[in-house]
């Protein structure tokens, strides 16, 4: 079933032409990953799905909801995670969970309860989020991003800066979510990872999707090793 439906989407910022005329879609259960150098338009394509940008031209639907039409009801089924996200550093992992929790009309301790479980973080839940390291903040945020069982997640650069252990942590969370039949739209500029992650791909350089499928069907296109060596070849 798709999800998301993206059809010729442009974002300007001024005379920045960001994202010019970008179209994809994302089945439930499925991991989408926009992939592409710093610049290319990512975080704002994000963005703009997670009705944080008003749409310049184009069209962005969730689960048959027009995006311009009914952004509420958009942000109900939906669950971003920036790049850049912080927690309260002051709060324990379990209160900020809570804190956050509180926010959805849903039962809360059911959601904190997945949050936790998600999060894996063991005792350390209730240590204070400032003795965390970057890849248990990233996790607890991960599990944030995901207790409340959206429909579509969408996580920018979900894997960014971090070792190669927490990164794989992460994945594999991503991976049990896709599998629970959450849609994931993610973001990504490490074009090696993306193999293990993701069932399809757009490459995206300079705003336009320049190639897009299932990493192994594009990697037997290009008779390329990885896809870094098929991004190579696109844009060449
Ligand atoms: P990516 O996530 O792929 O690194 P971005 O979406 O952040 O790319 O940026 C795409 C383009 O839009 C870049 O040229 C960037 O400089 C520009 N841009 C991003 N945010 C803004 C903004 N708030 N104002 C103006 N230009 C922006």
């Amino acid at each position: 079933m798709i999800s998301v439906e993206v059809k010729n989407l442009v974002k300007n910022y001024g005379s920045t032409e960001a994202v010019k005329g970008v179209s994809f879609t994302v089945n439930s259960g499925e991991i989408f990953g926009l992939i592409g150098p710093n610049g290319a338009g990512k975080t704002t394509a994000l963005r703009v799905v997670s009705t944080l940008l008003q749409i310049t031209s184009g069209s962005v639907n969730i689960l048959g909801i027009d995006l311009r039409k009914k952004p509420d009801e958009i942000r109900k089924l939906i669950s971003y995670l920036p790049e850049d996200a912080g927690a309260y550093k002051n709060l324990t992992g379990r209160a900020y969970l809570r804190f956050i929790a509180n926010f959805f009309e849903k039962n809360t301790q059911e959601i904190v309860s997945l949050g936790i479980e998600i999060a894996n973080l063991g005792d350390k839940i209730d240590d204070k989020v400032d003795t965390y390291s970057k890849g248990m903040k990233r996790r607890l945020l991960v599990g944030r991003a995901l207790m409340i069982n959206p429909k579509l997640a969408i996580l920018d650069e979900p894997t960014s800066g971090l070792d190669v252990i927490s990164a794989q942590e992460i994945r594999k969370i991503i991976k049990n979510t896709a599998m629970r039949g959450t849609a994931v739209l993610l973001s990504s500029h490490n074009m090696l990872e993306v193999e293990y992650l993701c069932d399809r791909i757009a490459l995206i350089a300079e705003g336009k999707i320049v190639e897009e499928g299932k990493p192994k069907f594009l990697m037997d296109k290009y008779s390329a090793n990885n896809i870094e060596e098929v991004f190579v070849q696109v844009v060449k």
